[in-house]
């Protein structure tokens, strides 16, 4: 096989490029993790950007409450946001079913319910298997020369379908930039020498959404097993000169994964199938065996000062120094899977202790935006060019370290450290592209707003489980300073790109609340015998189960379970005919089932204090039209305010007890609760007419203003057209 083949016109340079060691390492690499690669090769530039004075700037802050932010304004303590308000409009803006980033954010972008852009949840279902899925990639592997060398580019295959707003406006010639655009993994082609670079969604460089490496000497009291977000743990063990080592995780081994992934499918078919245990354990045994080789490593070292104040930790030929609370700088790291094949990444270190116990955070390693295995841009040289801008810059769509927070593996002084380096990047970012790009849609999301409330919300909601009013004077003002960002922000915006030819809206996709309880609703399914279980004890489940594609719902008797839940408050029908083991039959039987449970639900009060735990029930075919049916869940529950789904049944685990109290640092929440009762918020330099306001009317709303025709199938209505 030839390496050196002719390919396309090369972007970046104007010339004929050649298949380069970059680019093989691209296809090889993108076959290393979860989520794969269209081809990024080839890229039109499309139409021309026509001329215009008219300017769109669209700022996105992820999860602000409009009645928090409205407390924060009264309080003076954002200036920039509050004029706005005061100069055009504010107001509450419509959520999505269910109220969750990729889905309201994809609901803004294509102007349209889930039943068209089929984005559900964070998470699907197989229809085949009953395993849930990754709701908005698909990833499709190659196949390997002598299992070593891929043929061929793999492919990444976007399951949002709709077209976005930003996308038709391109075509129409209006140069656009979208930074951190939800849900837009793989980069896609934008024309009008427009720009995208890709936000939520995005994964590490393992293809999860963060797989960290925690390092450290107290075994006792750390269980050596992934954890439930999928972090690695590992023991340290110093000897008398102070030195220790260990190993990073890096992605999967591409050529194992293949044969895992095939294994595993069959399995899951098999089991669904009803196939006997000993049938299945020959197999499970196999899939252990290929679960001990399965990824590229590579060796870290430690050397602990004598006074044990210091640490020095080595990695691939560099070296960085560490006092106990310190952040290093970034550092580069590359996996090799053979002499030709490597991919790169970035990551740093957190000193969380150094004493009599070494502990050491290492930031999940990002895809690097120098060489991206990944298509994170368009064009693909951008993420190049604007880390040659502005540095380093995290390229994981759900950048902020929340998991290891968590997870308790560091605190928040350094969660916040690390939020706040985030904003600076991201800020950067947008300030660069409007101020040398000019173009005419600029469209950015901000997420630390959304990550700090779903952290700090206990420190602000004094009867929240974990509420400690001593740490709450220490951290109560976590979210303010974030919002405080977001004001700077703007008015960094307004002083130098507004004009009285630009619209400014700033939007954010849903509320949020307090999550004082988790509900099990598979144990609810359960114990009114929607569900039925054959075994006594049922598995936990972690991240690592569904990137690694882990088999659930294993002690579901299927031939006797009516509903299952997964993902976030999402219940589905065993359906005759859609489900592999159907039994449920379509029709009146369906019908009598959905209004059956709903019902069950709303009646529902927790045993504890008699309170009503969900708010509404939304039935899928009364809620979702379009082509992705039957992909839609059959329910979707909204709880009341307090209350949320549970995080193993979001995994499709059925643990015991129906309600529990949320005693961990994740203490806010949107998903799963009604929409109804955290809307988004919307403001605007004009004044909007529409009453009631919605997510799917900003599309329409932005393309009016620029002159560009609205597409038939969107939902959405003009915001300053009075209806
Ligand atoms: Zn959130």
């Amino acid at each position: 096989m030839s390496l050196e083949k002719t390919t396309c016109k090369d972007q970046a340079n104007g010339r004929m490029a050649k298949i380069s060691r970059r680019e093989l390492l691209g296809s090889a690499a993108a076959a290393l993790g979860a989520a794969v690669v269209p081809s990024a090769g080839c890229q039109g530039g499309g139409a021309k950007p026509r001329k215009l004075d008219k300017r769109v700037i669209i700022l996105g802050f992820d999860a602000v409450s409009p009645w928090l932010l409205k407390r924060y304004m009264d309080q003076g303590h954002l200036p920039n946001l509050k004029a706005l308000a005061e100069e055009g409009s504010f107001s509450e803006l419509q959520s999505s079913i269910p109220p969750e980033s990729p889905v309201a954010w994809s609901t803004f972008s294509v102007s349209a319910q889930a039943g068209v852009h089929g984005i559900y949840d964070f998470l699907n279902r197989d229809l085949a298997t009953y395993t849930p899925r990754i709701a908005s990639v698909k990833p499709v592997y190659p196949k390997f020369l002598w299992d070593l060398i891929p043929l061929g580019r793999p492919r990444a295959v976007s399951l949002q379908t709709g077209k976005p707003f930003w996308k038709h406006a391109a075509e129409h010639g209006i140069k656009s930039a979208m930074i951190e655009a939800p849900v837009a993994f793989p980069a896609y082609e934008v024309q009008a020498e427009s720009i995208l670079l890709s936000g939520l969604t995005t994964p590490d460089l393992r293809g999860t959404q963060a797989t960290y490496h925690f390092f450290t000497t107290d075994i006792y009291s750390e269980d050596f097993e992934d954890t439930e977000f999928g972090g690695k743990v590992s023991p340290l063990q110093f000897d008398k000169q102070g030195r220790a080592q260990a190993t990073v995780y890096g992605p999967w081994n591409p050529v194992t994964r293949q044969k895992r992934v095939r294994l595993l499918d069959k399995r899951n078919r098999l089991a669904a199938a009803g196939a006997h245990s000993r049938e299945l354990a020959g197999l499970d045994q196999e899939l252990d065996l290929l679960d001990s080789e399965n990824y590229l490593t590579i060796p870290i070292t430690f050397k602990l000062e004598t006074d044990k104040r210091k640490i020095v930790i080595g990695l691939q030929g560099q070296s960085v120094s560490l006092t106990q609370g310190q952040w290093s700088q970034w550092l580069d790291v590359e996996f090799e899977l053979n002499f030709l094949v490597g991919v790169r990444g970035f990551t740093r270190f957190h000193a969380v202790e150094l004493g009599d116990e070494v502990k050491i955070f290492m930031s999940p390693v990002e895809i690097h935006p120098e060489e991206p295995v990944f298509p994170i841009s368009y064009p693909a040289d951008f993420s190049r060019k604007l880390f040659r801008g502005i540095g380093y810059y995290k390229t994981r769509g759900w950048a902020a370290e929340t998991a290891a927070l968590k997870e308790r593996k560091i605190d928040e002084k350094a969660f916040m450290q690390d939020l706040e380096d985030i904003f600076t990047q991201r800020s950067a970012m947008g300030l660069k592209v409007l101020g040398e790009e000019r173009p005419n849609l600029f469209f950015e999301v901000f997420s630390e707003t959304d990550r700090v409330q779903h952290m700090f919300w206990h420190y602000i909601d004094q009867t929240h489980p974990v509420y400690d009013s001593s740490l709450a004077a220490e951290f109560g003002d976590s979210i303010l300073r974030v919002y405080r960002w977001m004001d700077s922000f703007l008015g960094e915006v307004r002083s130098r790109f507004v004009n009285r030819d630009t619209l400014l809206i700033v939007l954010s996709d849903h509320g949020f609340s307090s999550f004082r309880k988790g509900v099990n609703i598979n144990t609810w399914l359960v114990e009114n015998g929607y569900m039925k279980l054959q075994g006594q004890d049922d598995p936990r489940y972690n991240l690592k189960d569904l990137f690694g594609g882990g088999d659930f719902f294993r002690n579901v008797d299927w031939s006797r379970t009516r509903a299952y839940s997964l993902g976030l408050g999402l219940i589905f029908v065993n359906l005759a005919g859609r489900e592999a083991r159907g039994i449920v039959r379509p029709g009146d039987e369906y019908r009598s089932l959905l209004g059956e449970i709903a019902g069950g639900l709303k009646a529902f009060r927790d045993p504890g204090d008699g309170a009503q735990v969900v708010s509404n029930v939304y039935l899928g075919p009364e809620v979702y039209r379009g082509r992705r049916l039957d992909e839609a869940p059959d329910l979707v529950v909204g709880f009341n305010t307090g209350y949320r789904v549970s995080w193993q049944t979001a995994l499709g685990a059925v643990p015991p007890g129906v309600v529990e109290p949320n005693l961990e640092k994740w203490s806010g929440d949107h998903c799963s609760v009604d929409r109804d009762l955290i809307p988004g918020m919307l403001l605007c330099n004009r004044k909007v007419a529409r009453a009631g306001p919605d997510l799917r009317d900003i599309a329409p709303t932005v393309l009016n203003y620029l002159g560009v025709p609205v597409p038939e199938q969107y939902e959405g209505a003009d915001l300053f057209e009075q209806v």
